[in-house]
């Protein structure tokens, strides 16, 4: 069964904080209940449940439960791990809603070629002409459209130009302005 919340966050420093008091078998057990509660949004109500998914005897579970029950909350609930779920499904939510906005961003243009634009074009923008500024490397054909990272399609743009121009083509931001 794959779960609908592969991976949890992770905060080392609180973890650690808060869990010092514990033994180590304390520790593992109660690792075992944080990443059933991440999977099911909760723990069982039955407690036997809870005892066999902590992977201990009832034995064990006897003499452990109240360190567990005073790390979680009243009923076996915990706070932080709703809020950290909460957030986690709204994500999804949003991604599955919008999945142009999940785009991984665009990398870097390497360095070797923004030289080489520099070099040929000099501190002047391509579009408005003027020397003054802070200048950028533009991809004249959009990236967002297929544009590639090489000097036929990069120019030296202020910054301004290039604020305007955007994810826009040539001839459709020249007939917008
Ligand atoms: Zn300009």
């Amino acid at each position: 069964m794959s779960s609908k919340r592969p991976w949890m966050p992770w905060y080392p420093g609180d973890y650690i904080k808060d869990t010092r008091h514990l033994t180590l078998i304390q520790h593992g057990s109660y690792i075992l209940l944080i990443g059933e509660y991440w999977m099911r949004g909760g723990l069982p109500k039955d407690e036997m449940t809870v005892c066999r998914l902590a992977g201990m005897t009832t034995e064990e579970w006897q003499s452990n439960r109240d360190v567990f029950l005073d790390l979680f909350g009243p009923n076996w609930t915990h706070k932080r791990i709703d809020a950290e779920i909460a957030k986690w499904d709204a994500m999804s939510n949003a991604r599955k809603a919008d999945p142009w906005s999940w785009r991984p961003t665009r990398p870097a243009i390497p360095t070797s070629v923004r030289k080489v634009v520099i070099t040929r074009d000099g501190f002047v923008c391509q579009y408005c002409g003027t020397e003054n500024g802070k200048f950028e490397v533009d991809h004249i054909h959009p990236w967002s459209h297929g544009g590639a990272d090489t000097p036929e399609n990069l120019t030296v743009a202020c910054k301004p130009c290039n604020r305007s121009k955007k994810d826009k083509t040539l001839a459709e931001w020249r007939g917008r302005k």
